[in-house]
């Protein structure tokens, strides 16, 4: 870095900025952060993430506050206007790959305070309050950032080699990178009520309901602790008048709930949106979470992705901010991350559509019928769009499973090798840009290499699989063609 503020500039710091500051906190790097307002917008939005997402906040190391604050998420159940079941999503109490189990739901503002406060004791990241960045300029080998204190209402520049707009829906960095977006064409206002029950009540459903209806759509979600939420899709049967009208909103409720069981926290209305950003790149300057793309919530899946994009992009920073730019790999975070993100978009507005009672219960190919008739999903895990790797390589692209190394003593892959590419082989192996691992010191590994029949593997930072060698070939030859894309 020569006579730059920073090496990474973040825009934003909802959880997309957040979790890319904790990621990048992990170089020795200096990271700025740019949040127009003064404090965490102190309301919930999202209320589930999954067991990826878990993985992400372990890495970080947030995972043992976090998970006090969590539950474990049963699943939803899609039923009809009598309430006959007519699609189930179990989220089974099983341990997945990624080490997590598959689903879990959260209060936002405690996930922002875990994530703030984790970067709190860093000195190599400053976080300007009341800042809005007002004009970007990409200089070639570094980008200017001008923005403006809100409460001195002085204006201020940052030269960064790095910046990126997890600035959200109305992003200006995006405006900037251009503002063109694929409209997969879901477009609906729904109500939002989120309530706090005075007491426990066992009678409300303990996991997520999709009351599919013509006439009005609705969720419910079992949140955490006594906290529970309503949408209800916006027409003529609930209307935007109605949410402003409480006898309408209890009258609406009485099906679950009555008055005197619960306060209303917040009501709110939402335009629920399909949109990814036609480009996510413009030179040095990047954009990630709501900024890229808006989804539905029917997944809870919006933040996920935002926090997915992030898991891509850091480290792709981190390399080109040691060892210089590197054009390749940093064009490899749009289309590894557009695809992954589309079909959660895609399956998301299947969801939307059955909820409109429009749509049929193939909401994704992961739907099966059971031998009773009943249909049942599994969740997606939709692999990286194309980028770095070979795309005849079958592995390329899978996330790599999270690995217990010492079973007598807790010593977690992740934890080890969570900021370069590692290599991993059956043989001993030197090169001078690499990390080597012999994994014949492991059993799990041995065990994960048998199941899949290769003799050496190269790991990216996001745990994602960069490269597989099957047996019987030169390994020279295949850590040289992989490190290719880093020159
Ligand atoms: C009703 C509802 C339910 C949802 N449920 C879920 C769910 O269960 N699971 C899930 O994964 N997702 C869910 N989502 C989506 C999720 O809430 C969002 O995807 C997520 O909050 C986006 O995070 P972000 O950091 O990208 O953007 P934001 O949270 O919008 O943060 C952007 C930040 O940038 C700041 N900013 C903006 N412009 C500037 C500027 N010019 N200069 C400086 N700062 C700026 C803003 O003040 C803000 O703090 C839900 C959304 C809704 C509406």
């Amino acid at each position: 870095m020569q006579n730059k503020n920073c090496n990474v500039l973040i825009v934003g710091f909802g959880p997309t900025g957040a979790v890319l500051a904790n990621l990048l906190s992990k170089y020795d790097l200096s990271i700025q952060i740019l949040e127009k307002e003064s404090q965490i917008y102190n309301l919930p939005r999202a209320v589930h993430f999954d067991d990826e997402i878990m993985r992400i906040f372990k890495s970080i190391g947030i995972f043992d506050k976090l998970i006090k604050k969590t539950i474990i998420n049963k699943g939803t159940k899609f039923v009809d206007e009598d309430d006959n079941l007519i699609l189930d999503w179990p989220r089974p109490r099983q341990i997945t790959d990624n080490g997590f189990y598959p689903s879990y739901r959260f209060h936002q503002p405690d996930l922002e305070k875990i994530l703030r406060k984790n970067l709190a004791s860093n000195d190599n990241i400053k976080i300007y309050y009341n800042s809005e960045l007002t004009e970007l300029k990409n200089k070639g080998k570094f980008v200017k950032a001008k923005y403006i204190n809100k409460v001195t209402n002085t204006s201020h520049i940052i030269d960064a080699d790095y910046v990126v707009g997890c600035d959200g829906a109305n992003s200006f960095v995006k405006k900037f990178i251009g503002p063109e977006t694929i409209d997969y064409g879901f477009e609906e206002r729904w109500a939002v009520l989120d309530l706090i029950l005075k007491k426990h009540n066992k009678n409300l459903p303990d996991r997520t309901i999709q009351y599919c209806s013509q006439n009005t759509p609705a969720t419910y979600c079992r949140n955490v602790g006594r906290r529970r939420r309503w949408e209800i899709s916006l027409n003529k049967n609930f209307t935007e008048k109605d949410i402003f009208d409480e006898n309408k909103i209890w009258k609406f409720l009485s099906k679950w709930i009555t008055q005197d069981a619960a306060v209303i926290e917040r009501k709110t209305i939402y335009t629920f949106k399909s949109l990814i950003a036609k480009k996510w790149q413009e030179g040095r300057v990047f954009i990630a979470g709501d900024a890229a793309h808006l989804s539905p919530p029917f997944m809870g899946q919006g933040m996920c992705s935002g926090l997915r994009d992030v898991s891509n992009l850091f480290w792709k920073l981190a390399y080109c901010c040691h060892f210089g730019h590197k054009e390749k790999l940093l064009a490899s975070y749009e289309s590894e991350r557009l695809k992954n993100v589309k079909e959660y978009i895609i399956t998301t507005i299947n969801m939307g559509k059955l909820l409109n009672s429009i749509g049929d219960t193939n909401v994704s190919k992961t739907v099966r019928e059971d031998q009773d008739g009943s249909k049942v999903m599994t969740s997606i895990k939709p692999p990286l769009g194309p980028g770095l790797g070979s795309k005849s390589d079958k592995l390329r692209g899978q996330i790599f499973p999270f690995v217990n190394l010492n079973k007598s003593n807790i010593k977690y892959f992740d934890e080890q090798f969570d900021k370069e590419l590692v290599l991993l082989s059956t043989q001993e192996f030197n090169h001078p840009n690499i990390k080597h691992i012999n994994i014949n010191k492991y059993k799990e590994l041995i065990k994960i290499f048998n199941n899949l029949n290769i003799k050496a593997l190269i790991l990216r930072p996001d745990r994602f699989i960069l490269s597989s060698l099957q047996k019987n070939s030169d390994i020279n030859k295949f850590v040289n063609k992989s490190m290719l894309q880093f020159s």
